[in-house]
C-alpha cells in the first residue's frame, strides 16, 4: 500500500503547502505506484530554509567531534537497516539488488569517514613574519546550503552531501530527486534519528523547477552542492554566481576505457560490460566508450558482444536480473533516441537495439544493452551522454591516438587504461583529462576516503568525498594575534 511520503521541516514531518502529491512509480513496472511525495511549492521552501537559518548558529557552536558523534550514530542507524534501504532503492530506482546493497555499503563507507573527519576539521598554524603575532586559520561554516540530488544513487550522492555540509558545521536543505523520495525519506530518518538537532537538516520534496529553483535563487542560503544533468548544472552554476553564492556542481560524463595491444582483453572486457552495462548505464561514471587497439579489436568486440547477450533485465528484486530499468520514461526516450542517432551516423548495431517488450518487461522502461562499432571520437554517440546500455567502439592503432581519442570529450570525469606496461601507465596519467583514473581497473567505483570529480564541463567547485569534502562546506578564515603590546602598524602591508 502507498502512503504520502511529507517534508521534514524543522524537526517534523509536515505536509506541502500545495496540498499536491506526486507518484513514486516502480521503473521496473509502472503499475506499482510506491508512495506519494509532496509536490512542494516556493513557501515550503521558505519554511525549510527559515528554519535551517534559525537552527545553524547554535549547530556551528556544537564542538565539531561532537557532531562527527551524530554522524557516527547515523552510520551504526544505517547499517542495521541494510536490507531494508537497498530494497527500497530497487524498488523506485531499478538497480538490482546486489548493486542496491553495494550503494548502501559505500554509503557507509562515506558517513564513516566523513564522521571521523570532525576530528580533524582543523586549519594550520602559518609562522608569521612579524614579531610576537601568532597566525592561524580556521575552518568557518556557511551558514545554510542547499543540496540538490539526482536519482541514480539516492541514498550515496545526499549522504555524501549532507555529511561533510553538517560536520562542518552548516544547516541543510534538502531536495531529493522526483523518482527517489523513498530512501530520501529513509536517509533523512536516519540523520534525524541520529540526533541531528531540529531545524539543521530540512527535506522539502518536489519538482526541479520548483523547489530547486527557488532554493538557488533564496537570499539566505549561502551554497549549493548539485549533482545531475549538465544543462541543469550549468544554469545553478550561472543563477548561483549572480548571486555570488558558492555553487559546486557535479554533472555528465562520457567516461572511455582504452585497452591496449598489451592489455588483458578478458579483464578489459569484464570492466566494459559492468561499466556499460551495470546500473543500466545510469552512473556517472559509466563506460560510454571504449578505446580499443586494433591488434586486439576483433576479440573485444566478439568478447564484448557475447557478454551483452548475457544480460538478463528485470525486476531487481529478481535474484535472476542482471540489469534494471531505465530510471523513468524520460531516461529510456533518450536511450531510444540516441539508438536513432547511431543509425543516422552509419555505425554498425552488433546486437539489435530497442526496448524490451516480452512478457511482464512491457511494463517497465527496458532498453536492450547493445555494443556500437564503426564509431570515430567526433560522432555524437561518442560526443554525447546517453546514460544507457549503449557502448561505442573506437578502433585506434596506437597509445598516441588512443589517448587523443579518450580526451576529444567535453566531459572529463572517470577513465581506465588496460595495459602491462608502466611506461603507458605514468604517460597515461599525465595525458588523461579527467578527475579519476583507474588502471586496469574498471571506469566506475571509487573509494570514500579519495576525491571523487571531473573536469571540463563534468564539474565545477571542489571535489566531493575524501578529506576535500569539507572545502566546499567551509570558509577559511586567516587570523592574525598580535601579542606585543605596542603598535607596529609600519610592518603591516
Ligand atoms: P536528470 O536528468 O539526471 O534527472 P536533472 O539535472 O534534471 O538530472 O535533475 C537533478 C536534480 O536537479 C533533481 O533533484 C531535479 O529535481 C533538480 N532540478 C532540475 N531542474 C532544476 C532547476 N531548474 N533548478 C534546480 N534544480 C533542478
Amino acid at each position: 500500500m502507498s502512503k504520502k511520503i511529507q517534508n521534514f521541516v524543522d524537526g517534523q514531518w509536515v505536509e506541502p503547502t500545495t496540498s499536491e502529491w506526486m507518484d513514486n512509480v516502480n521503473p521496473a513496472d509502472t503499475r506499482q505506484v510506491i508512495n506519494q511525495f509532496p509536490a512542494s511549492g516556493t513557501s515550503d521552501v521558505d519554511r525549510a530554509v527559515e528554519a535551517a537559518k534559525a537552527a545553524q548558529p547554535a549547530w556551528a557552536k556544537v564542538p565539531a567531534p561532537k557532531r562527527g558523534a551524530i554522524m557516527f550514530e547515523a552510520h551504526r542507524l544505517m547499517k542495521e537497516r541494510v536490507d531494508e534501504i537497498a530494497e527500497a532503492l530497487t524498488r523506485e530506482e531499478g538497480k538490482v539488488l546486489p548493486e542496491a546493497t553495494g550503494e548502501v555499503h559505500k554509503t557507509l563507507n562515506l558517513l564513516e569517514f566523513i564522521a571521523g573527519e570532525a576530528r580533524r576539521l582543523n586549519g594550520e598554524t602559518i609562522p608569521s613574519e612579524i614579531p610576537d603575532t601568532f597566525a592561524y586559520t580556521v575552518k568557518a561554516p556557511l551558514g545554510v546550503v542547499a543540496l540538490i540530488t539526482p536519482w541514480n544513487f539516492p541514498v550515496a550522492i545526499p549522504v555524501w552531501k549532507i555529511a561533510p555540509a553538517l560536520v562542518a558545521g552548516n544547516a541543510v536543505v534538502l531536495k531529493p530527486a522526483e523518482q527517489t523520495p523513498t530512501t530520501a525519506r529513509i536517509v533523512t530518518e536516519i540523520f534525524a534519528e541520529a540526533g541531528v538537532p531540529d531545524g539543521v537538516l530540512n527535506t522539502v520534496y518536489g519538482a526541479g523547477e520548483t523547489v530547486g529553483a527557488h532554493l538557488v535563487d533564496h537570499n539566505d542560503v549561502a551554497a549549493i552542492s548539485f549533482t545531475g544533468s549538465t544543462d541543469v548544472g550549468l544554469h545553478i552554476y550561472a543563477e548561483g554566481a549572480k548571486q555570488n553564492k558558492k555553487v559546486q556542481c557535479e554533472m555528465g560524463g562520457k567516461n572511455a576505457l582504452i585497452l591496449l595491444d598489451d592489455g588483458d582483453v578478458d579483464l578489459a572486457v569484464a570492466a566494459a560490460a559492468k561499466g556499460a552495462f551495470g546500473s543500466t548505464g545510469q552512473r556517472c561514471t559509466a563506460t560510454s566508450r571504449v578505446v580499443v587497439h586494433e591488434d586486439v579489436y576483433d576479440e573485444f568486440v566478439e568478447k564484448i558482444v557475447a557478454a551483452a547477450k548475457e544480460v538478463r533485465p528485470g525486476d531487481g528484486l529478481d535474484p535472476e536480473t542482471s540489469m534494471g530499468p531505465s530510471v523513468d520514461d524520460r531516461q529510456l526516450e533518450q536511450v531510444l533516441s540516441y539508438i536513432e542517432v547511431a543509425e543516422e551516423e552509419g555505425v554498425t548495431f552488433e546486437l539489435p537495439a530497442g526496448r524490451y517488450e516480452e512478457g511482464d518487461l512491457e511494463h517497465g522502461y527496458f532498453p536492450k544493452p547493445t555494443v556500437l562499432t564503426g564509431v570515430t571520437p567526433d560522432m555524437r554517440v561518442a560526443q554525447e551522454e546517453i546514460f544507457g546500455p549503449l557502448l561505442s567502439v573506437i578502433k585506434v592503432s596506437s597509445f598516441e591516438e588512443a589517448i587523443e581519442a579518450a580526451n576529444n570529450s567535453d566531459y572529463g570525469l572517470s577513465s581506465a587504461l588496460y595495459t602491462r606496461d608502466v611506461s603507458r601507465v605514468f604517460r597515461y596519467v599525465n595525458d588523461i583529462e579527467t578527475g579519476i583514473l583507474h588502471v586496469n581497473n574498471p571506469t566506475i567505483g571509487g573509494e570514500a576516503q579519495l576525491p571523487f570529480g571531473g573536469i571540463k564541463n563534468t564539474g565545477v567547485g571542489d571535489r566531493e568525498q575524501g578529506k576535500t569534502a569539507v572545502e566546499f562546506y567551509t570558509e577559511i578564515k586567516s587570523v592574525y594575534i598580535d601579542y606585543a603590546g605596542e603598535f607596529r602598524g609600519g610592518n603591516l602591508y
